[in-house]
């Protein structure tokens, strides 16, 4: 019997990545399987499957340092602080008076609005309802930038404004900088 398409495979070592079960012939290969990962950072080990290159702490380090910062006596808008809306600075003083957890830096918010944006899909909408057997033009060109106009003018009358976090404004309280009151301790 002369079998020539058979190759005689002999293995002595194996190697299988335990974080996947995938099994490798040298351990190099299975090192590169799942390795350890690090934040780019500052080295610290992480979780071999982060979705990220920096660690949280160098990820905040990191947005804080870009930020633009104000003093909260300088800000008039209304902020954020724990995904929480607060109108201004003085609604999130009252939330926390008297608080010890009071954050000593909190997020601006930028001004948006709600707007009808899309003319052409409403038309789009309009002439799909109907199914013709010769695809007439049903409206113009012009018939769509006349419904455009009509929402552009609509939309300024009826604006919606809403305020959403800014995640590139840092408001600073200042509490950290009051002067702490002086505890009535012992003193030997
Ligand atoms: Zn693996
Ligand atoms: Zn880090």
């Amino acid at each position: 019997m002369n079998s020539n398409h058979i190759t005689e495979v002999s293995v002595e070592k194996l190697y299988k990545c335990e974080r996947c079960g995938n099994m490798f012939l040298t351990l190099e290969s299975a090192e590169k399987c799942h390795p350890d990962k690090h934040c780019e950072t500052c080295g610290k080990e992480m979780k071999y499957n982060d979705f990220w290159t920096k660690c949280e702490q160098c990820r905040i380090a990191l947005k804080y340092a870009e930020a633009k910062h104000v003093k909260a006596d300088d800000y008039n808008e209304p902020v954020f602080a724990n995904d929480r809306y607060y109108h201004d600075i003085d609604e999130l003083l009252e939330y926390y008076d008297g608080e010890w957890d009071k954050p000593d830096v909190v997020y601006g918010s930028v001004k948006r609005y709600i707007k009808i944006d899309d003319a052409e899909s409403i038309v789009f909408a309009a002439e799909e309802s109907v199914m013709f057997d010769d695809e007439p033009e049903v409206f113009s060109k012009d018939a769509v930038a006349e419904l455009k106009n009509f929402i552009d003018s609509w939309n300024l009358r009826h604006m919606y404004e809403y305020f959403e976090q800014d995640d590139k404004l840092i408001v600073d309280m200042g509490w950290h900088k009051e002067k702490q009151p002086k505890q009535k301790g012992y003193q030997r």
